[in-house]
């Protein structure tokens, strides 16, 4: 797209209300929604702000993506300039890489950034899983253009998503997390305010992964054992979740590794990059995690393997596989 003449501020915006209040008290942010990033996730979610009644605008690249958005009651559009008008733009891209390209624009083929096209006072509510130096570089360039940066990366895959059970970590100007809060109730069944700074939410989300990614290793690792010694897995599983092992990362994976189901879900190539986000941030603080350091190589022999396309759950397969254990199907229902 071409860049557009620079507009006027959110004048008429008393500032109280510009930072988190209106002047019932009441979080402002009920206009146009604006989107990026319709995957697995961004999908589900779009979906259902629209069937909150929101007017979202997704913004997506190829032309073939608007006619099944459509259907869904979104306003879809291959010009990401339709969403600068917006006091609030959602994303859900893949990486830092991803994210970046959308706030600070491509000047290669003129595709205008969030933060120079947003109105002061906008807030860009960042909702991938990214690292913490992203999020600190893009909360500083949101706010040298008097913008707000809302870090709000979320626990749950695409199922969760459909089902708004999705839990949201937010982090971010006080004020700002309270005006994107009817967002987070159209979204999830609970919202975690972790702190002030962004990063600090993308931190968290990441820990938090590699426990979930750790957990499944360790599932695939006991049932490929339990398979190899003639025992039914399933009531090996249903035994463990009914005792020691009870949360929802064993509860959903360890059925799904039963059934050996790998639809996706949450594919490799994103897993490895939270791994790989993860064990950066853990030398920055010198606190080592070599059990992800085993989940990493796994993930990188499942995709050499050419499963690059497979939920997370395959880290069940490649146990399996190492197992010794053929054939193991590669694709069942998620
Ligand atoms: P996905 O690959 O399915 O979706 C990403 C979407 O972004 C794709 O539609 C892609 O075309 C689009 N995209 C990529 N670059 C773009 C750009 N420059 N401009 C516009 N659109 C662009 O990924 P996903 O599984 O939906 O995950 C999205 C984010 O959520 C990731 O950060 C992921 O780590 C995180 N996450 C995923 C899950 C999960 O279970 N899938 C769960 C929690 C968090």
């Amino acid at each position: 797209m071409s860049k557009r003449e620079p507009r006027a501020p959110l004048a008429e915006i008393p500032p109280d209300e510009r930072r988190g209040r209106s002047q019932s008290g009441l979080p402002p942010l009920m206009g146009d929604i604006g989107f990026i990033g319709l995957g697995h996730m961004g999908t589900a979610m779009a979906a259902n702000l629209a069937s909150a009644g929101r007017s979202v605008i997704a913004y997506v690249r190829r032309a073939d993506q608007l006619a099944q958005l459509e259907a869904l009651g979104l306003r879809p559009t291959t010009d990401i300039g339709d969403l600068l008008d917006c006091e609030v733009v959602i994303s859900m891209l893949p990486d830092d890489d991803a994210v970046r390209e959308v706030v600070f624009g491509r000047g290669d083929d003129d595709l205008e950034g969030l933060a120079a096209g947003l109105m002061p006072g906008a807030i860009h509510l960042s909702m991938s899983t990214i690292s913490t130096a992203a999020a600190s570089l893009l909360a500083g360039e949101h706010a040298r253009h008097g913008q707000g940066y809302v870090a709000a990366p979320v626990f749950g895959n695409p199922d969760a998503a459909k089902a708004r059970q999705l839990f949201i970590l937010a982090a971010g100007a006080p004020a700002d997390v309270v005006r994107c809060q009817p967002i987070f109730d159209s979204l999830g069944q609970r919202t975690f305010v972790v702190g002030a700074d962004p990063q600090e939410a993308n931190l968290v989300k990441l820990l938090g992964n590699m426990m979930s990614a750790t957990a499944l290793e360790m599932l695939g690792e006991a049932i490929a054992v339990v398979r190899k010694r003639g025992l039914d897995p399933q009531p090996f599983i249903d035994i463990m979740t009914s005792t020691m092992f009870g949360g929802r990362a064993h509860k959903i994976y360890g059925d799904k590794i039963v059934r050996q189901a790998y639809a996706p879900g949450f594919v490799l190539p994103l897993v490895l990059k939270d791994v790989r986000l993860a064990l950066a941030e853990a030398e920055k603080a010198g606190a080592p995690m070599p059990s992800v350091g085993v989940v990493r190589d796994r993930l990188i022999t499942a995709i050499a393997r050419g499963y690059g396309e497979l939920d997370w759950t395959a880290l069940g397969l490649i146990a399996a596989e190492e197992a010794g254990i053929f054939p193991v199907s590669p694709v069942a229902a998620g």
